[in-house]
């Protein structure tokens, strides 16, 4: 979901004819090039890892940013959105390499993929932006975004399904949105970002990823426990489960944390310090839920009644963080109390256990 200006659209597609005059074709050299690469994107194709060095190189970009926004973005490239390939606008189309995406194709082989991909695999079904664009290509780029951007950056890249072209693009954009190039106005990566993906949670959802806090080694009981109250049951502990609606994770449905019941309105507590993160819902998902972060880890506290810190408040051990509830995915009062480890996504959980005690007589 990118927002992007169009006011410089009618120049590159003068732009865009020369380019079909010029081809030039962007290549990766013999891999070699050493960096560290991110704990969180350990699963990453390791052909996509040299080209990520390659257009991190190009762009001066970190490759872990571009690894970490292709994770984001199509998950490496599996996602099949299967859409229609007519979605892509044919002046886009027409410089896709579509043998590339096919059953042994290179861009299938570069990221180790048995099947094929076709061009609306790639589309997001959503439409976005002023110009109501669905996003494509490995990377995700809106049509009007991708014709400005492809012809701004080093080598000019050609097709936004070529994984080493749409990282070019993406390196080059973020490196524009961060020296002022783009609109005269300067930004950190994290609102550089924010900007290539909508808002500052796809920026801290890319950063944690690329840049995993240092582990902080295990977290001490802290002795206080998130909620009690007399009959305190485990309703569910963490791991896998057949509940239809909790998320499926590497092919296994899991739980990912416990449930923890009591009459709703009790107060919930948490157990370490730490920066408050707070996300209001009531529909679906955890509901009203805040996640206190400390180190490498998100404790999270869902289906709340009421929040009562604000988002971005620091919190002390102790600190009441709201009311038992059962908002979001939830059949009946409960405190989903959950740790995720190196990012805040439900992708990151690990067992509790060790961070508080399972209730008595449980
Ligand atoms: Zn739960």
């Amino acid at each position: 979901m990118k927002l992007r200006k169009l006011a410089l659209a009618a120049a590159v597609l003068v732009a865009g004819a020369v380019m079909l005059l010029v081809p030039t074709v962007l290549s990766v050299p013999a891999s070699g090039a050493s960096f560290a690469l991110s704990s969180a994107l350990d699963g990453a194709p390791k052909g996509l890892v040299d080209v990520a060095v390659q257009a991190a190189r190009l762009t001066r970009q970190d490759p872990n940013v571009l690894l970490a926004i292709a994770r984001v973005e199509t998950n490496w490239g599996q996602a099949q959105n299967g859409q229609p390939d007519e979605l892509v606008p044919a002046d886009v189309e027409a410089r896709v390499d579509v043998a590339a995406l096919q059953a042994g194709g290179a861009t299938m082989s570069l990221l180790g993929l048995a099947g094929g991909r076709r061009i609306g695999d790639w589309v997001n079904p959503q439409l976005v932006g002023p110009a109501q664009e669905h996003a494509m290509g490995f990377m995700q780029f809106l049509p009007s975004t991708w014709r400005v951007e492809a012809a701004a950056a080093p080598g000019r890249p050609q097709d936004p399904y070529r994984p080493l072209d749409a990282m070019v693009a993406a390196g080059s954009y973020l490196a524009r949105l961060q020296s002022g190039a783009e609109d005269w106005i300067k930004r950190s990566l994290r609102d550089a970002l924010a900007v290539y993906g909508g808002d500052l949670a796809y920026a801290d959802n890319v950063l944690a990823l690329a840049r995993p806090p240092a582990p902080v080694g295990p977290v001490p009981h802290t002795g206080l426990e998130p909620i009690s109250c007399p009959g305190i049951r485990l309703t569910q502990g963490y791991g896998p489960t057949d509940v239809v609606g909790e998320p499926i994770i590497n092919g296994v449905r899991i739980h990912t944390g416990w449930d923890l019941a009591c009459p709703v309105g009790i107060a919930i507590v948490s157990v370490t310090a730490g920066r408050a993160h707070v996300t209001l819902g009531y529909g679906v998902g955890f509901g009203n839920n805040v996640q206190v972060q400390v180190g490498d880890l998100w404790v999270r506290y869902a289906h709340l009644e009421a929040v009562l810190v604000d988002d971005g408040d620091p919190v002390a051990p102790g600190t009441v963080l709201g009311l038992e509830g059962s908002t979001g995915f939830s059949t009946g009062p409960h405190l989903h109390f959950e740790v995720d480890r190196g990012c805040p996504a439900v992708t990151c959980s690990v067992d509790p256990a060790g961070l508080i005690s399972l209730p008595d007589g449980t």
